[in-house]
């Protein structure tokens, strides 16, 4: 009998789970800290825009009425919406690193109406609507635009089962019509989708930015938050400085754990992205990119591809997870190898085209497949984090609603930011090693 990665980790979470909480994993998941500064590589999608103006690093000591930790599209959104709500305020982002260097800048730039784990589609659709009103008022050009998509079968049996239900706004594409089209014969067959928009995941973090920075919040680069002290007000140390702040937000999505937060609740998932060379127009054609530039594997664990606007191509796989939470991957050299044969495995004319960047990413999972939104100390403290790989719209639309309910405006939405409740424990390090990390390797078969 087959398992879905959702059945497999629910699974292997109920079993483990137990061990998880005090004993065992507890005392193997002792180590913390946060990613070095060097360890970031620009992802490509960074690389073709401008670089976005420094900010200065927190060097002496200051009191806020919102304090943010991290500085990607989440925590972005929610210092704007509240200087927004509340121009009085004094608002400020601290980013350990450049401000949108995780996965804001890292992403396959999918986007579309939904919440993982949330069957409200109008909760989800009235977050999209809010994100591209935020782009409109904004004034900012992010590449948005409908994109085709496959939701592409490698087995035989998922294929079959797509075929015969495709899903009411979905098209039966078959083995054949790929191979011809799409010049691969690696899938028995795929569903063509409508419902999804791409966008230049950098360009919406550089609009971020620049929103932000109109507003007046204050943004501080290379500024690690190194521990949180619970309090009214709550306390926040830096290498230089420390910050007092009547409300604190923890927008660190899959690095939140490293600073102590969520660990028995999510944890980070290593991706790595693989561009081609900008291809030709002509290129593009004969290689059946116009038709479908988003392509999702049904998986295991997923893999994508994606035709980038400047018209490079590139594969996004799951590289597997690092020990006690860490957000930096060793070897890094392995995971282009990996993403290189992956890559040619389905589409074997990348391999005359040549591969020209590379890049790698986390991502924060659970095990229920819903990200957590609440607040975590007493009232001062509120964390949005955990999109289990499909944040770009949930994650702008959490930092509006944790604005809200910080700077106590009205919105119905705000009871769908989802609490700890109902999220099963993940196992700790020890089973992590024995359970993930093996099961990650059969999980991506080359
Ligand atoms: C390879 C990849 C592909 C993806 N594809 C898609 C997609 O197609 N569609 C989609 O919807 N989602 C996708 N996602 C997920 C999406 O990118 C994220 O859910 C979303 O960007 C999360 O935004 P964020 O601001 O919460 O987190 P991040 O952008 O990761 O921001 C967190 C920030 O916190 C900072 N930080 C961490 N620790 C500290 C600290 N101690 N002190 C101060 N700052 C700190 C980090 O440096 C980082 O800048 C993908 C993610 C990856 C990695």
């Amino acid at each position: 009998m087959k398992m879905s990665r959702r059945g497999f980790l629910y699974v292997a979470g109920a079993g483990a789970g137990m061990l998880a909480a005090p004993g065992v994993g507890g005392m193997l998941a002792g180590r913390a800290g946060v990613e070095a500064d060097s360890a970031r590589e620009d992802s490509l999608w960074t690389a073709e825009i401008p670089p976005i103006s420094p900010a200065p690093r927190l060097e002496s000591d200051r009191k806020f009425e919102l304090a943010v930790v991290g500085g990607g599209c989440t925590g972005l959104a929610c210092a704007y919406y509240a200087k927004r709500f509340r121009p009085e305020w004094s608002v400020a982002v601290l980013e350990s690193h450049r401000l949108g260097s995780g996965a804001s800048s890292r992403n396959s730039g999918a986007v579309r109406a939904r919440y993982l784990g949330l069957d409200s589609r109008e909760m989800a659709a009235r977050g999209l609507e809010r994100l591209l009103r935020f782009i409109e008022e904004e004034e900012f050009e992010c590449d948005l635009k409908p994109a085709p998509v496959v939701e592409l079968y490698r087995s035989k049996h998922t294929a079959e089962k797509a075929r015969v239900s495709p899903g009411s706004d979905s098209t039966w594409v078959s083995a054949e019509e790929l191979s011809e089209s799409m010049r691969t014969s690696y899938y028995s067959g795929a569903v063509e989708r409508t419902e999804y928009s791409s966008l230049h995941p950098a360009k919406l973090v550089a609009g971020h930015v620049r929103a932000a920075r109109r507003l007046g919040v204050e943004l501080y680069e290379h500024s690690p938050v190194t521990d949180v002290k619970r309090g009214n007000p709550a306390e926040l140390v830096t290498p230089m400085a420390r910050v007092r702040a009547d409300h604190v937000f923890i927008a660190t999505n899959a690095y939140t754990p490293r600073i102590g937060f969520l660990r028995y609740f999510m944890m980070p998932v290593h991706q790595y992205t693989l561009a081609t060379r900008k291809l030709s127009e002509g290129e593009i054609r004969d290689f059946g990119l116009d038709r479908w530039s988003l392509r999702f594997e049904r998986n295991l664990l997923p893999v994508t591809t994606h035709l980038m606007p400047s018209g490079h191509f590139f594969v996004r796989i799951v590289i597997g997870y690092a020990s006690y939470d860490s957000c930096e991957w060793r070897d890094m050299e392995g995971a282009r190898e990996l993403a290189g044969k992956m890559f040619v495995q389905r589409y074997p004319w990348v391999a005359d085209v040549g591969f020209e960047h590379g890049w790698h990413g986390v991502t924060g999972h659970t095990l229920k497949v819903r990200e957590i939104a609440c607040p975590i100390a007493g009232d001062s403290i509120h964390v949005s984090a955990a999109y289990n790989g499909l944040g770009v719209m949930p994650g702008h639309n959490n930092g509006y609603l944790t604005a809200c309910r910080i700077t106590g405006r009205n919105d119905d939405d705000v009871r769908y930011l989802a609490g700890t409740s109902g999220h099963y424990p993940l196992p700790g390090e020890f089973y992590r090693s024995i359970v993930f990390k093996p099961f990650m390797k059969i999980a991506t078969p080359v």
